[in-house]
């Protein structure tokens, strides 16, 4: 396809409404409406499928530069086209640590070279993500890559005062610091979530408290210096109810969550397959039900990957021995269709907002997470959310298999992913 070329997508429910037809020219929609014509161009039926802006992730691995043989850019960026999204944001922990404009300008660069998906690098909040010296935060904001959302994510930012300067130091530019929560001391050597299961199996255990004390120092330390932070990867029900209460503050606390940690408990750990271990770790059932209710109510503002590629040697291997972490972007809509829609939690319009609209604005990402009207940026996701199909890593577009949902079987199916008018898939294969 050309880019000019004019694409008439016929009949889509838009949004999960009444079937409408959906005209894109070049780069952007041009009309939205009943019985379009447009003469010469593509049409793609779409059959009463959904139409939703293109998914916007705020919390992708790619591992370029360094650990190229878990992933690469481009088999990222084919990951993430190939489940809806149209803009990913790739974390700093790199191998060089993405803590300079050098190294996020080149995966910037990487991701407009990949042409399946944007890239928008994460800056790290400091040096070596070692937590003791502030990174150029500034010299990353101004370069090319425009950074907004600075984390040491894989780390804790633990010292108080580093946190306090960087939030401070963001507040100029409109950035957001986003926090893996982890109290370091509280989870050395931590292998499981804390509680019955970790007791059962003598697992050393990562408690709730470690995630929620992070939290609810940060969410205090935002409000002081009058910043914005984001807390990655929430995953208890103490955690919503600190951000609860922060919102109901009015203080600048945005928070996600993973697809995995609204499916998954701990009592998969029972298996002892390391494909379920990953950081922070599956909890309970109760958490999970609290995490549903809090995305459903827009606690939790949306719904992030943590797409974290390994090759098999580092995850076929004993429990202790085996990495963190888990592949999530080939997936993470159906398990959301699975959990929040399937489940009458969420309607696809609250799915368009918690995996778009929202962590377009978290992240200040311009031309994502926009209706979808006329001149609006063509960036679109078209899916099939009557398929049903048993997840099969072999055909994923990464270039890690480490799924924990091989075998299962999951609802919903991306049938197209327009990005700025031109399809990265269509008929649900990569073009
Ligand atoms: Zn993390």
């Amino acid at each position: 396809m050309t880019m000019s070329e004019t694409i008439l997508i016929r009949g889509a429910r838009v949004l999960g409404g009444a079937a409408q037809d959906v005209l894109i020219s070049g780069e952007t929609v041009t009309a939205v409406g009943a019985d379009l014509e447009a003469p010469g161009a593509t049409v793609v039926e779409a059959g009463g499928h959904i139409l939703l802006p293109g998914l916007v992730d705020l919390h992708t691995h790619l591992r370029e530069p360094g650990r190229e043989d878990s992933e690469t850019v481009l088999t990222g960026t084919r990951a993430a086209a190939s489940g809806g999204y149209t803009a990913v944001h790739a974390m700093a922990n790199t191998f060089p640590v993405a803590d300079t404009a050098g190294v996020v300008e080149q995966v910037w660069r990487l991701g407009r070279e990949s042409g399946y998906c944007d890239v928008q690098p994460v800056g790290a909040v400091t040096v070596g993500l070692e937590g003791r010296q502030l990174a150029e935060l500034g010299a990353m904001a101004d370069s090319a890559a425009q950074v907004r959302v600075f984390s040491d994510d894989g780390k804790c930012v633990d010292d108080a005062v580093i946190m306090r300067r960087a939030l401070e130091y963001v507040k100029a530019f409109g950035g957001v610091v986003a926090q893996h929560a982890q109290e370091p001391r509280l989870t050395e050597g931590a292998q499981m979530n804390e509680g019955t299961v970790s007791g059962e199996l003598g697992l050393t255990g990562w408690p709730a408290v470690a995630e929620e004390s992070i939290i609810a120092r940060d969410v205090l330390l935002a409000a002081h210096v009058g910043s914005r932070v984001h807390i990655c990867h929430l995953s208890t029900a103490g955690s919503v109810e600190i951000v609860r209460w922060a919102k109901s503050k009015g203080w600048d606390v945005t928070a996600e969550v993973t697809p995995h940690h609204l499916l998954l408990t701990d009592e998969l750990v029972r298996s002892y397959d390391p494909v379920y271990k990953v950081n922070p770790p599956l909890r309970t059932e109760a958490d999970v039900m609290a995490l549903r209710e809090a995305l459903a109510d827009g606690t939790i503002d949306c719904v992030a990957t943590d797409h974290a590629p390994h090759p098999h040697e580092d995850k076929d291997c004993e429990w202790a021995a085996a990495a963190m972490g888990m592949v999530g972007l080939e997936t993470a809509l159906s398990v959301v269709q699975h959990t929040m829609v399937d489940t009458g939690l969420l309607d696809w319009a609250g799915v368009a907002d918690r995996m778009s609209a929202r962590p377009a604005a978290i992240g200040r990402l311009e031309g994502h997470g926009r209706p979808i009207a006329a001149g609006e940026p063509a960036n679109l996701v078209l899916l099939d959310p009557a398929y049903r199909g048993v997840v099969n890593p072999a055909g994923f577009a990464s270039r890690s298999r480490n799924t924990p949902y091989e075998g299962r079987e999951l609802p919903g199916r991306v049938v197209a992913t327009f990005l700025r008018g031109r399809a990265t898939v269509m008929d649900g294969k990569l073009t």
